[in-house]
């Protein structure tokens, strides 16, 4: 819901820390890419939320070469439209912008943004983007992005590994399969909405367990609703561990991913 959340006037929602204002979760990745005519900086993004406009903004975002979509939640999509301005920097580039998603999720973005992708829109300004299916191992200009299924309530959802980095949001249970997935990692950044139990989302504690059993150098806890105060959560969290913030920038080893 973000954070302040509408209408609340609890603690954490009227904090004076700035760590307590809390965009809907998202991921930038930029790294620099060798290429013939010099340098070439590369930009993907993970979920368009509905503050991808503000996020993008904050960040100087000008471009953007892919999206991958964890899946088709409000909170994850509805900022699609707003990639409108930077897909047409693409386009003028000769191409447009990969949108990677699910079956699923796909579905939802075609209805949704139908007056983007359905085959009869004629509205002459649409994004200048492109849904394709989201494999298990993605290549964006030399960077790998594996997928990492995860259980979001009984939805099955996508996480993201690239480099020696892991992004799980919304999830509730990681199916056994997925821990082989995470091994070796210098950051996980997992979600972990509050205290109290959820039917669709992790509590702090289970967060904590995942945590410990993949054994990440740093685990950043993210997707974090009200009830979770910045400072006082993190001074309970053990060792390696913290709660996310807006604007968290860390510098990671990207390329293949050899497992
Ligand atoms: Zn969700
Ligand atoms: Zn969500």
């Amino acid at each position: 819901m973000g954070v302040p959340t509408l209408g609340c006037t609890c603690e954490v929602c009227t904090s004076a820390d700035p760590h307590d204002r809390r965009l809907r979760p998202s991921v930038l990745l930029r790294w620099n890419e060798a290429a013939l005519a010099g340098v070439r900086e590369r930009v993907v993004v993970i979920d368009t939320g509905p503050d991808f406009r503000e996020q993008a903004l904050r960040n100087g975002l000008t471009r953007v070469d892919a999206v991958f979509y964890t899946h088709s939640h409000a909170d994850h999509i509805l900022g699609l439209d707003d990639l409108r301005p930077l897909s047409f920097t693409v386009f003028r580039e000769g191409g447009s912008i990969p949108l990677y998603a699910s079956s699923e999720t796909r579905a939802v973005l075609e209805h949704i943004f139908d007056y983007t992708f359905s085959p009869d829109a004629t509205y002459p300004n649409r994004a200048k983007v492109e849904l394709k299916p989201l494999a298990e191992r993605t290549a964006v200009h030399g960077v790998e992005f594996l997928r990492v299924p995860v259980m979001h309530g009984h939805m099955k959802i996508a996480g993201f590994r690239f480099g020696r980095v892991a992004y799980l949001t919304d999830v509730s249970s990681i199916p056994e399969a997925s821990f082989a997935l995470l091994e070796g990692l210098d950051h996980l950044v997992v979600s972990a909405l509050r205290h109290k139990p959820h039917p669709t989302h992790a509590t702090v504690e289970q967060a904590v367990a995942w945590a410990r059993r993949i054994g990440a150098r740093h685990t950043w806890f993210t997707h974090i609703a009200h009830e979770l105060g910045h400072e006082q959560t993190n001074r309970a969290l053990p060792a390696g561990m913290a709660l996310a913030y807006d604007g968290l920038t860390l510098p990671v080893e990207l390329g293949s991913v050899n497992l």
